[in-house]
């Protein structure tokens, strides 16, 4: 019988850190490696691509759920955050994980906690610029799970573009010896980027989302055709979001993909990064854009 055959084993639910140590202590007396999926839970298609490839290529798969304070601002959806305990550990088990890891906010916080980790540059632009102190939160909590599950490969989603990026950067400067592996966005088919936060949409808000990956997939297009002038790629992001009514642009740019770094014209690798506000939600997407030696005269 494979791991996968029916029945699936049931999932183990390490509520506090002393029994997630425990479990981890074991694998590695074991000698097995270890996949991490670091959530906030409200665990949707997404997240469950990342579990399936942790579980692919590793023996031991580690999914935390987490809805962490740190990385929420005073006026954000700290409160309201889904939390669908008994479905998010059904999909988990469903997935392949082995161990769900549900801490208590004063299990990861407790009372006079004071330590955080701030990876600079990167923390304070475009998506830090919006949310102030959020990577801050995210590079403290990353490296507090890291440092508990030590796992050999950590998985994150190219959905949190900057994210992903922080944290590969954070993780090679602070010597973690975990691996970082990006996995590709899912999107709904009409391109919607699935997100926990897309329960919050309306039909008609969620119409007027679309209009991110129209906005993305636009100025793909448009380098495929040929062009190669940055300031026209980038009118064409801001001109399609903008023809939305009531959709509010945080930032919608084109920047050098490995250091977010703002450019004044086309580089071989870009990404196309965007956020908006509908109604009370935010919404962000991205796409990464080559150039091909053949295109790029
Ligand atoms: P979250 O629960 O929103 O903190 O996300 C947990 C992980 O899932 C992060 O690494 C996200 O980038 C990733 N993720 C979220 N949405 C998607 C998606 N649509 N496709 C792939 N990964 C995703």
């Amino acid at each position: 019988m494979t791991r996968r055959d029916p029945p699936l084993t049931p999932v183990v639910v390490a509520e506090s850190v002393a029994d997630l140590r425990s479990n981890v202590v074991r694998a590695h007396r074991g000698g097995q490696t270890i996949g991490f999926v670091p959530t906030m839970g409200a665990l949707h298609a997404g997240h469950v691509s990342l579990i399936e490839r942790a579980r692919a290529e590793c023996d031991v798969v580690v999914v935390s759920i987490f809805v962490n304070p740190t990385q929420f601002g005073p006026n954000e959806d700290f409160q309201r955050y889904p939390r669908p305990r008994e479905l998010d550990l059904k999909i988990c088990g469903d997935a392949g994980a082995d161990i769900v890891f549900y801490p208590t906010v004063d299990d990861m916080y407790p009372p006079g906690y004071r330590t955080f980790v701030e990876v600079q540059g990167l923390s304070e632009i475009l998506e830090g610029a919006i949310r102030p102190g959020h990577f801050r939160g995210v590079a403290t909590v990353v490296t507090k799970l890291f440092l508990l599950v030590q796992a050999d490969k950590a998985y994150f989603g190219q959905k949190d573009y900057q994210q992903q990026l922080l944290i590969r950067i954070m993780t090679r400067e602070l010597n973690i010896p975990t691996e970082i592996v990006t996995c590709q966005t899912l999107r709904d088919p009409d391109g919607l980027a699935m997100s926990s936060r897309n329960a919050y949409l309306s039909s008609a808000e969620r119409v007027q989302g679309l209009c991110l990956w129209r906005a993305l997939d636009g100025v793909r297009k448009l380098i495929e055709a040929g062009e190669r002038d940055l300031a026209k790629l980038q009118q064409s992001l801001v001109d399609v979001i903008s023809a939305i009514d009531g959709v509010v642009i945080d930032y919608a740019v084109i920047v050098d993909a490995g250091t977010l770094a703002s450019l004044t014209a086309a580089v071989p690798e870009m990404v196309a990064l965007v956020a908006i506000r509908v109604g009370k939600t935010r919404l962000i997407d991205n796409l990464v854009l080559r150039l091909t030696d053949r295109a790029a005269g």
